[in-house]
């Protein structure tokens, strides 16, 4: 069956197996869930793995699959924008309900739906802008880079030599790349986005967009889709490649690495690039109490101390006043020395470490490095044998530091099931089997 909101074939494949345990059982029982969609509310597929599936029932899936796909496929979205943007501004309209640009004999059908009109260019042009970022809480919520982040990331691949981005759930960067290419003569610079988004198919063609699954690296538009990711990261004329991902929060750090390895595999197989031995050059946005969970899959990774900053998100929103630390960092396998992080922003370079830090990060003369994690001056501590946080001291009792009203020697910290802090027991990355 295809999953409904994701479009995923489960189980055949693109469906994850998971393990549920119960406490105090050594053996959890195993079953199918979409990737895409964690929230059984979002996507009803369920199935445990040694489970007979009744003919009704998948009959039943079928059907509900059947209604529920979109309207209209990726190539007949390309005729339908070609046919748009020859209409007057009169009579471009984008119904808001139903996330869709509208060609004039539809409006019969969306006439009770809010629409937006007089659709510009410049709005086709910035489809981050023109829809409603998504908000699945679990996995699909859409954290959308601030104007500030988003033309640092693009100046930052621009001076880096590369010509050609992997925009692998980056829309907005995407848009950027894609809007200036259209509009400046000399600018270079190519992007194709991956994405499971498929709104975005009515303004991308086949060769700036696929409909993919970073969970499991699944091109729903198949071999094709596929082919159009190969020649784009075959590299001719010395066109540099790089991949910028900047996956859900809440989403599994494995099957994540599992299908950026694939992706790098892919680059590694396109000919022409000479690059035997490396590996292709990555910008994975990720939050910084991730780092240990990343470095297992990518050694060859380090995380640097830029700040990345979104529109929509309460909490990491970068304000003139006050403004809230955003947890959002990049981690990266180029050379640290070579991501040169905005010193009006208050970043310096450390000559010790050979990296940009952030104006708060002291170097440490124990640890021999610059220890902060998360912008604030971090403190050594003797007996602990390393810098921790400003707000937390050391306690006799646990021999350890921490926050000083803790309760001794309990660990309801972390996560249930790994113990590791920065995720719950529902989001716990060791549950799943890809
Ligand atoms: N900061 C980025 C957006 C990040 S939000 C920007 O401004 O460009 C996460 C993105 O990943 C969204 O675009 C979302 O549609 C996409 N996404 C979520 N789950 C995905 C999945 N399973 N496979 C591929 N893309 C996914
Ligand atoms: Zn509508
Ligand atoms: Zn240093
Ligand atoms: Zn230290
Ligand atoms: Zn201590």
């Amino acid at each position: 069956g295809v999953c409904p909101v994701c479009n995923c074939v489960c189980p055949s494949g693109p469906a994850l197996l998971f393990v549920k345990t119960s406490q105090g059982k050594e053996e959890g029982r195993r079953f199918y869930a979409c990737s895409a969609c964690r929230d059984r509310k979002d996507c009803n597929f369920f199935q445990w793995e040694d489970e007979k599936v009744s003919e009704t029932r998948l009959a039943a899936r079928e059907e509900y699959n059947r209604n529920h796909q979109p309207f209209f496929t990726h190539r007949q979205n390309v005729e339908r924008y070609k046919n748009f943007v020859l209409l007057p501004l009169s009579k471009r309209r984008f119904c808001q309900e139903c996330q869709q640009l509208l060609l004039p004999a539809e409006w019969e059908k969306h006439s009770d739906h809010q629409f937006l009109c007089d659709i510009s260019t410049a709005q086709l042009k910035s489809p981050s802008r023109l829809m409603y970022p998504l908000e699945n809480k679990k996995t699909n919520a859409q954290y959308l880079f601030a104007d500030r982040s988003c033309q640092f990331l693009l100046d930052l691949i621009i001076d880096l030599g590369f010509r050609r981005v992997l925009s692998v759930g980056t829309p907005r960067l995407h848009e950027i790349i894609q809007s200036k290419a259209s509009q400046e003569e000399d600018f270079r610079v190519r992007s194709l986005l991956l994405d499971i988004d498929f709104r975005y198919s009515q303004f991308y063609t086949e060769d700036e967009f696929c409909h993919y699954n970073m969970f499991n690296h699944y091109f729903f538009g198949g071999e094709a889709a596929r082919e159009t990711c190969r020649k784009f990261l075959y590299q001719d004329n010395g066109e540099r490649v790089i991949m910028v991902t900047d996956p859900p929060f809440g989403g599994l750090v494995e099957a994540l690495a599992s299908s950026f390895k694939k992706l790098m595999a892919m680059w590694k197989e396109a000919e022409g690039g000479g690059h035997n031995s490396q590996e292709m050059p990555t910008f994975w946005i990720f939050p910084y109490f991730f780092e240990s969970r990343i470095l297992e899959f990518f050694p060859s990774f380090s995380m640097m101390d830029y700040q990345v900053d979104y529109d929509n998100h309460a909490l990491y929103k970068h304000g003139k006043t006050g403004r809230r630390q955003s947890p959002v960092r990049i981690f990266t396998n180029l050379t640290p020395s070579m991501i040169v992080l905005p010193v009006e922003e208050g970043y310096r370079f450390c000559t010790i470490c050979q990296r940009y830090v952030s104006s708060g990060n002291q170097h440490c003369e124990m640890c021999n490095s610059c220890t902060s994690k998360d912008g604030r001056q971090w403190k050594h501590c003797v007996l602990c044998k390393k810098c921790v946080k400003p707000s937390w001291f050391h306690c006799n009792n646990c021999n350890c530091c921490a926050l000083r009203n803790h309760a001794c020697e309990k660990t309801d910290a972390g996560c249930f099931v790994c113990g590791k802090a920065g995720h719950k027991r529902s989001t716990c990355p060791s549950l799943s089997h890809a």
